[in-house]
């Protein structure tokens, strides 16, 4: 059994699983995808002390960074329930999809994100053939084209903007009467000569010639008529939903699902510890989720040494 284990192998479980190993204490990480979100990113130039990176490239380091310690990296695997110990002080159990079992005195979850979907038909079938989440990653593959962003919130006005100057048109669709955006953001993309705004719009359908995306049709509110824009490419920007699916019942999770912590990364369960974007932090970033992972890691190794075995 081991002393922490580690769910998600992003930023934040790389974080936490290292300040466990020098703690030396017995430390694994059991993770679907190692790197996580970070893998799907192009340009990062927020890490602080690092000018400018890539997702792979960082990935790269996090891994070379955790496997300079004594920590057991599983990696192919997703946890699908949490079971707590009976008694305090007792071993927790992982169950992971394959049927296997890993018990350890402490976790920390770190799943992470992911992001949403529309839902309607068409988004599954051109997904990667036109429909896109990642500006950052996809946006130069519109070059000169028509785009929609789907989400008038900061993601999707954020896309728009970025996009506006890659691609020849972008049109963002809001289901809501107004932008959720913040002003500064609406102000800057109201400027833009090569950016329309519609409210009011409900996607109900991405529109394909079997190969590649053309278009969607959209509701709209005001009037119950149903519109057809011709794109090339549409970028979904509706939000972040966590990871937390298999804690449901299990852990305490806010309405929108995001696991409730304590300033030390506590959940609900005694022993359980989380971090990184599957919680209820309110900002999403690759720095966030690493001091968030030192903060658990640090809580889960004062619970331990306050906690004796059951
Ligand atoms: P994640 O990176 O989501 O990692 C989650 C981990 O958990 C993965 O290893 C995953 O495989 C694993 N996992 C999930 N479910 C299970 C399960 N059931 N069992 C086992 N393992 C599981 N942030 C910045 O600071 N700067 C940027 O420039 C930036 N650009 C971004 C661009 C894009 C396109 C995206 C998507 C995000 C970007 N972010 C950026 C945000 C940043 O990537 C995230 O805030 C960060 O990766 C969160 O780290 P995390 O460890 O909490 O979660």
């Amino acid at each position: 059994a081991f002393d922490l284990l580690v769910v998600g192998g992003g930023p934040a479980g790389a974080s936490a699983a290292i300040y466990a190993a020098r703690k030396g204490i017995r430390t694994g990480v059991v993770a679907d995808r190692f790197g996580g979100q970070v893998l799907d990113t192009v340009g990062i130039e927020n890490f602080i002390s690092v000018k400018a990176t890539e997702g792979p490239k960082l990935v790269g380091s996090l891994e070379e960074h955790v496997r300079d310690y004594d920590v057991d990296i599983i990696t192919n695997q997703k946890a699908s329930k949490v079971i707590a110990a009976e008694q305090v002080g007792d071993l927790i159990e992982v169950e992971l999809e394959s049927g296997a079992k890993l018990k350890s005195r402490s976790l920390v979850l770190a799943t992470g994100a992911r992001w949403r979907e529309m839902n309607v038909p068409g988004e599954q079938e051109y997904r990667g053939a036109g429909v896109a989440y990642c500006p950052h990653c996809d946006g130069p593959l519109f070059k000169g084209k028509k785009v929609a962003v789907i989400g008038g919130g900061n993601s999707g006005i954020e896309a728009a903007i970025d996009l506006a100057g890659i691609v020849e048109h972008v049109t963002v669709l809001e289901f809501d009467s107004k932008l959720r955006a913040d002003d500064v953001l609406q102000r800057k993309a109201q400027s833009m000569d090569n950016i329309d705004i519609i409210t009011e719009a409900l996607t109900t359908k991405v529109l394909g010639d079997g190969e590649r995306v053309t278009g969607l049709n959209y509701t709209d509110r005001s009037t119950g008529e149903s519109k057809s824009i011709e794109l090339a490419g549409i970028f979904v920007q509706i939000g972040l939903v966590p990871n937390t699916e298999f804690l449901k019942g299990d852990v305490e999770l806010t309405p929108r699902g995001e696991i409730i912590t304590s300033a030390q990364g506590e959940t609900s369960i005694p022993g359980v510890f989380a971090a990184g974007d599957v919680t209820d932090s309110p900002y999403k970033q690759i720095i966030i989720a690493m001091g968030s992972g030192a903060t658990a890691s640090l809580g889960a190794f004062d619970y331990l040494i306050r906690t004796p075995v059951a």
